[in-house]
């Protein structure tokens, strides 16, 4: 006998919980233990050379190659007290996830010797085979070559044997291959386009950064019923499959009780994560069943992303560990929730977080100025913005009936808002809601008690009391997508800001009357991107429409948004990228569009010619047979038609649907085909969303027909009840 889907649901039933690594008593015994880190350095370097480093990590001072090699020297001697045997430049390529070539210490010489070797110019640059990642016409345009860069701010780490280095990934001639440059170029333009308006407040000489703390949901299989799925092991989720007659109707899941063995795998991983330094916070479960979330606390927005990178694949391994499976894809299975990335969003300096409402006047004039342009950024920018988390896989998501609706809009909450309608209706000299005139003209913007009551889980890009959640992103993305928009169109907002103040000021207007007066007419401009209704009703997509903002749901068309004049203008002006570089990563983004899909329907034709049809048909056979042999019983016609009139319906409609199914995906085989000849990426792409996607979906409904006919005994596929309900 075959191993069968049942035993492989025995077998997941039956696994017992595998116990965790008993922590040590208390994290900060081992927290950041394989991080080279402040205090690892401490070890490994002198003193002039760590500060250096923290020069270079603090205020973005570049490092020579002196100190390079110093930190070379002492970064080798820890990884290898460490364990480690093999180092890697670690970069962020666009086909998503992370790369790493890893090279040994060995350095074989002589006669049979060898020594361990590192040198400075290995920490600094390595060159990666490059031909093997997507550049999307770049590296045809220039060079053949890309090479990896150390990005000192993110600090080395041990995975494994291996010393991981934080890398940028270029092309010779400066071109940025992957996510990481343009991110670490749009927190330098955020940076400086935010200092130049905090001197307006008396605030200079402070370094500024963008934060992100993301939220990973994701969703565990069970390993066993995983191997049994073609669909969730190639495209990384379920083709067909019939809901389960209890899924999230009763959403006790959410925040319900983990269940044992999961609970045992979140204490591996997040004894893995503090290791690592990864600031683990909270752990809950999801809407859906066997859907789970792991958070942070915010950081640095580049480091959170690498820490988010290194989070996503000690997930893959310690989930092994455990007997699971872990799925990042944004929408797993049909008619459950699907997985995000709520990505908090906002600017500070070191101690001061420039989107929360302070005590004084000058402060809360200080929070509606940021928060002003960042709603007009993203007013002006919405299709971009939508563009950077649009995926094949996200698509499922966005635009759907779930959180959030594909329209970027914000909700404010009703402090901040009155707070702007005051703005709005008040002439500046009088005192909102009292009689007296406010003498510095100011106008007096009562404290805001920020309250996060009234949150509004439908809006894409929600106010919480201190920054921005963009909730739009995807659980498998890398936040640097969307983080890096965020920073270009509100690094060139600000800029434009300034600009205007200025001439305000030079117009005669007192600074502080300038800056508020820009505010007002910044935040009258761009006030119908605020919304706080339900984004998911039809009245919101004809009043959003109508408001000027973006409503397109085809992913294809939404990247047209990276290549628009404006788009390229601002990226240009706070020089983030240029326009070969937009043009590069939105071919890349056609693409990977058209291979996902194309993935999709291979499995799918595939799953339905060698595992659907099959049963089906047989079970129609044992059907038939039936039928025959009742007529040799009920020789009367009336008879026999009323006791299989039952049967005979079943075979109809398995034959019916089993026709159908077989028609459609050799139709759909042939079209992918025929789309595959097409030269230009983004007319592929449309064709396969126009066309192959509707497919996808007209196959499934009769597979998963299928699936309520035939035996329960004979369907080779787990079912639903068996994937989403961890024991
Ligand atoms: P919720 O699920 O209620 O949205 P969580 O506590 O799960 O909230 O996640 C909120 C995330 O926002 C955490 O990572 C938190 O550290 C982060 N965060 C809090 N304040 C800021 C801030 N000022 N800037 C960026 N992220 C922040
Ligand atoms: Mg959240």
């Amino acid at each position: 006998m075959s191993y069968t889907r049942f035993d492989a649901v025995e077998e997941a039933f039956a696994r017992p919980p595998v116990k965790a690594v008993p922590p040590a008593p208390a994290t900060s015994e081992y927290y950041g233990c394989c991080v080279f880190n402040r205090k690892n350095m401490r070890k490994y370097l002198s003193s002039d050379t760590r500060q250096k480093v923290y020069e270079s990590i603090e205020q973005g001072v570049t490092l020579n190659r002196d100190v390079a090699e110093q930190v070379a020297a002492g970064m080798k001697r820890w990884a290898m007290d460490m364990g480690a045997t093999h180092y890697t430049h670690w970069f962020q390529p666009l086909t998503g996830g992370t790369a790493e070539k890893h090279d040994s210490f060995a350095e074989p010489y002589g006669k049979g010797e060898s020594l361990e070797e590192f040198t400075g110019k290995l920490l600094c640059q390595q060159e990666p085979d490059a031909s093997s990642f997507p550049s999307g016409g770049l590296r045809n345009t220039f060079e053949a070559r890309g090479y990896t860069a150390w990005d000192p701010t993110s600090p080395a780490f041990v995975m494994g044997d291996t010393l991981c280095i934080p890398t940028v990934f270029i092309s010779f001639t400066g071109e940025a291959l992957d996510y990481k440059a343009p991110l670490l170029k749009s927190e330098a333009a955020i940076a400086k386009a935010t200092a130049d308006i905090l001197k307006y407040f008396g605030i200079e000489n402070e370094f500024i950064y963008s934060y992100l703390g993301w939220e990973q949901e994701y969703f565990l299989v069970d390993a066993s019923l995983y191997a049994m799925r073609p669909d969730v092991i190639m495209a990384e989720r379920t083709l067909v499959g019939h809901n389960s007659a209890r899924n999230q109707q009763l959403e006790d899941h959410y925040f319900g009780c983990i269940p044992s063995r999961v609970l045992e795998f979140m204490k591996d991983l997040e004894f893995e994560c503090y290791k690592l330094g990864i600031p683990i916070k909270t752990r809950h479960n999801e809407v859906a069943p066997n859907q789970f979330e792991i958070a942070p606390v915010y950081e640095q927005a580049n480091l959170a992303i690498d820490h988010n990178l290194e989070l996503m694949a000690v997930m893959k391994t310690v989930a092994e560990k455990h007997g699971f499976k872990v799925l990042f894809h944004e929408k797993p299975f049909a008619g459950i929730n699907g997985s995000g990335k709520h990505c908090n969003w906002s600017i500070g300096t070191a101690d001061i977080g420039l989107l929360s409402p302070g005590k004084t006047e000058m402060e809360n004039l200080r929070f509606l100025t940021f928060t002003a342009n960042i709603l007009k950024a993203v007013y002006d920018n919405n299709a971009l913005l939508k563009a950077s988390v649009m995926t094949a896989s996200n698509s499922h998501r966005l635009g759907a009936n779930e959180a959030p609706p594909a329209i970027i809009s914000s909700f404010l909450g009703t402090q901040v808002s009155q707070a702007f309608e005051e703005l709005l209706n008040t002439d500046d000299m009088v005192r909102i809601g009292g009689k007296s005139k406010y003498s510095l003209g100011i106008p007096q913007i009562p404290e805001l008690l920020i309250d996060n009551t009234d949150r509004n889980r439908t809006s894409p890009f929600a106010f919480t009391g201190n920054r921005f959640e963009f909730r739009a992103v995807g659980s498998s993305a890398n936040c640097s997508s969307a983080v890096t928009v965020l920073n270009t169109i509100v690094a060139s907002q600000l800029v434009k800001f300034k600009e205007a103040v200025d001439r305000r000021i030079a117009n005669g207007e007192s600074q502080v009357k300038a800056i508020m007066n820009e505010t007002r007419e910044v935040y009258r401009s761009c006030r119908d991107v605020c919304f706080d209704g339900n984004g998911y009703s039809e009245a919101w997509k004809i009043e959003a429409q109508r408001r000027g903002l973006d409503c397109e749901t085809s992913a294809p068309l939404c990247y047209d948004a990276f290549l628009s004049e404006k788009t390229v203008e601002t990226y240009k002006s706070v020089g983030v990228m240029n326009e070969v570089e937009l043009r590069a990563r939105t071919e890349i983004n056609w693409e990977i569009y058209s291979k996902k899909i194309e993935i999709e329907a291979r499995v799918l034709a595939d799953l339905t010619a060698n595992h659907i049809l099959p049963v089906s048909t047989r079970y129609q056979s044992i059907l038939l047979d039936n039928v025959s042999k009742m007529k040799e019983i009920f020789t009367e016609t009336k008879d026999f038609q009323q006791v299989a009139a039952g049967e005979i319906q079943i075979i109809k409609d398995i034959a019916m649907h089993t026709s159908e199914a077989r028609a459609l995906s050799v139709a759909m085989e042939e079209e992918c085909d025929k789309f595959n000849a097409i030269e230009s990426q983004r007319e592929k792409a449309i064709k396969f969303h126009d066309v192959i996607v509707p497919y996808l979906e007209s196959i499934r409904e009769h597979v998963d027909a299928l699936e309520m006919i035939v035996d329960d005994d004979m369907w080779p596929l787990p079912k639903y009840r068996e994937l989403l309900f961890i024991r």
